[in-house]
């Protein structure tokens, strides 16, 4: 069972709220040039359809601040503005509207940092202060010898301490490094040591599969131990996976649901349908679908008709023939090049009829 959600203070980003008693909110990052108003959008719009609730772009220049204010009126999640050492695009970023501005303390001088709280303050908008192992302060590094979990956390305490001497408390923490023991036992610590709500990842995380092992375990763990409150998942692929895998990585915890939960089995010498090439298809068929219902999709009566019979809609293979199941009644036998589409009908039937109910 998980334990019980540490519970933080609620900060807004947007009409977005990041902790209290908020869910675990998904945001993902776009790969787009954001000087390239129309391609930000356009996977913007791709985001939001996978779920994506916040979104943040990358701002390195003039014209990137210029294109955040176009970005911003043409999406509806809440928009953050990731900065690196130049405070004067965080400033240009603020007055452009962006909801929340993510920056590394870091990589920029305290007098500087300042001048971007005041501008939140004034706006009324939050900021993440982004400590990454990569970019720690040089006095801590050396103290610490390798950007270590104490060492992250060190980083994060003195730049929070920095934050409320200006008396800014809108803040939402992360400490992110590529090792996932070390991201683990940092905001294992942070969560001790502060209430503000952590946005939990694991940084340059690799490709698909590395990088959603990595993700599940470093911020599946976390969150398992009541430890999170916003995740991006960080995958060296299209940000809309990061997403589908930030919701399957919510799903396992039984913390959020959305989309079909496809029950698949790994097939084996028993196997005697194409397996693989309908569970792909019926995957693919049902990837726009926000309900959640559970099905099923096994190669052979063993233990198909059981897994199949508990999933809302499932089949179980046979020789050249499948049998189909809903809400655990045996519905027909089916010809094996029918079945995705057969499992497919009946899934968007069954997902139609319960929000015709409401
Ligand atoms: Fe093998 Fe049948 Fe189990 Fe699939 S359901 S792994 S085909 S025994």
């Amino acid at each position: 069972m998980n334990a019980e959600r540490k519970k933080t203070r609620p900060v807004s980003v947007g009409p977005v709220i990041i902790g209290g008693d908020a869910p675990v909110v998904v945001q993902s990052m776009t790969c787009t040039d954001t000087r390239d108003v129309e391609a930000t959008v356009a996977q913007i719009v791709r985001l939001i359809d996978a779920g994506c609730e916040v979104v943040r772009v990358a701002v390195p220049d003039e014209e990137a601040v210029q294109a955040v204010a176009s970005i911003k009126k043409r999406i509806s999640i809440p928009l953050i503005a990731d900065i690196h050492f130049n405070h004067r695009l965080a400033l240009g970023a603020i007055r452009n509207g962006v909801d929340c501005i993510r920056i590394n303390p870091g990589n920029m001088e305290k007098d500087k940092v300042g001048r971007i709280i005041d501008a939140a303050k004034a706006r009324g908008i939050s900021i993440r202060i982004g400590i990454n192992s990569g970019s720690l302060e040089k006095d801590i590094l050396t103290r610490h010898g390798s950007p270590t979990a104490a060492a992250l956390v060190e980083s994060a305490l003195r730049n929070i301490r920095f934050f409320e001497e200006m008396d800014f408390h809108a803040i939402k923490l992360s400490v992110k490094a590529s090792d996932v023991t070390a991201m683990i036992e940092a905001n294992r610590a942070l969560s001790q040591a502060t209430d503000y709500p952590l946005h939990l990842g694991v940084t340059e995380a690799g490709t698909l599969i590395s990088g959603t092992v990595k993700n599940a375990i470093g911020i599946g763990l976390l969150l398992y131990r009541g430890i999170g409150d916003t995740i991006r998942v960080s995958l060296s692929r299209d940000p809309v996976e990061e997403v589908k895998v930030a919701y399957e990585i919510l799903r396992a915890l039984d913390l959020r649901h959305r989309g079909p939960e496809i029950i698949a089995c790994p097939t084996c010498g028993r196997c005697e349908i194409d397996l693989f090439k309908i569970v792909n298809r019926v995957e693919r068929a049902l990837s726009g679908i926000q309900a959640s219902p559970k099905v099923a999709v096994m190669g052979c009566v063993v233990n198909g008709p059981g897994e199949a019979k508990e999933a809302d809609v499932g089949v179980a293979g046979g020789r050249g023939q499948g049998v189909l199941f809903k809400k655990g009644r045996l519905v027909k036998k089916i010809p094996e090049k029918e079945l995705a589409k057969a499992l497919i009908d009946e899934v968007k039937k069954l997902v139609d009829e319960a929000n015709r109910k409401g």
